[in-house]
């Protein structure tokens, strides 16, 4: 028998101060509390430690272009399930979702507008849109934008973020891989200036086409950028991997790529790039 009994389960402070939700983030890389719209405010790259987050195309558009100067191109194209494809989830419902929650007909958005009134051909790869991946619908505007960008005789900025490619396209989306490497080999007969910028991710069929044959290869700071996954070399080579395997610090040190550029100083780097290649 019990001596004595709690009347009420629950000990309620009328005092407690509750914080608004979605307000405060920690950082992955210092774990740091941030307030977040301190963080937007700094392009969402952390002021401890410069972790860059993953953003939309949005933050890059304003970021780079000039203001008022943006033409949209290619918006209207848009991936079917010619597999009728089924996982966890069947292909056409994750279309109809993605582009309800990007508001976007695929992974990737183009635009044509100045930076420093240079004039350029921007694309944005968004990895939102199903891990930015790339299938039939990437792969085309990839190869127009860059068509366009030959036409207009503009350098082609492309901001790289993906998964790879689409396995829901299965073999389709692996021929966009040689489709975009055509048309840039291509442009770059012919003179063309092409700068890929990679983000975090950029993986999969992605470097191994378009992302990796820049004139010159930007990359943001502590990016994963490779081909296959970390844990996949790991199994297959038998060795541990060095610290900062697949992040852009490393790669630089390799020669894969040619700079790490902080966002914020992202428009300005392109520019001189621009002034001294074109
Ligand atoms: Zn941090």
């Amino acid at each position: 028998m019990a001596w004595f009994k709690r009347k009420e389960r629950k000990f309620k402070d009328p005092q407690k101060k509750t914080i608004p939700d979605g307000l405060w983030g920690k950082c992955p890389s210092c774990s740091e509390i941030i307030y977040k719209p301190e963080l937007e405010k700094n392009l969402s790259v952390c002021h401890h430690c410069n972790h860059h987050f993953r953003v939309t195309p949005e933050l890059y558009v304003n970021l780079l272009l000039d203001e008022k100067s943006k033409k949209k191109y290619f918006s209207n194209i848009s991936s079917i399930d010619f597999l009728n494809f089924k996982a966890k989830k069947s292909y056409k419902d994750q279309i109809v979702d993605n582009k309800k929650k990007t508001n976007q007909s695929d992974a990737i958005q183009v635009f044509e507008g100045l930076i420093n009134t240079h004039e350029v051909i921007l694309g944005i790869m968004d990895f939102q849109f199903i891990a930015g991946s790339m299938g039939s619908v990437v792969g085309e505007i990839v190869s127009r934008s860059i068509v366009l960008a030959g036409k207009k005789n503009r350098p082609f900025i492309l901001i790289c973020s993906s998964g790879g490619a689409r396995m829901q396209e299965g073999a389709i989306s692996l021929m966009q891989l040689a489709k975009t490497s055509t048309q840039l080999a291509k442009f770059s007969k012919e003179g063309g200036l092409f700068i890929p910028i990679l983000t975090d991710p950029t993986t999969g069929g992605v470097t191994a086409s378009f992302g990796m044959l820049g004139d010159l290869i930007l990359a943001e700071p502590g990016a994963l950028i490779g081909f296959a996954g970390p844990r996949v070399i790991k199994q297959t080579i038998g060795q541990d991997l060095p610290k900062g395997f697949q992040r852009s610090e490393f790669l630089l040190q390799k020669g894969f790529i040619d700079h790490i550029v902080d966002r914020k100083n992202m428009k300005e780097k392109i520019t001189t790039i621009i002034s001294l290649l074109k």
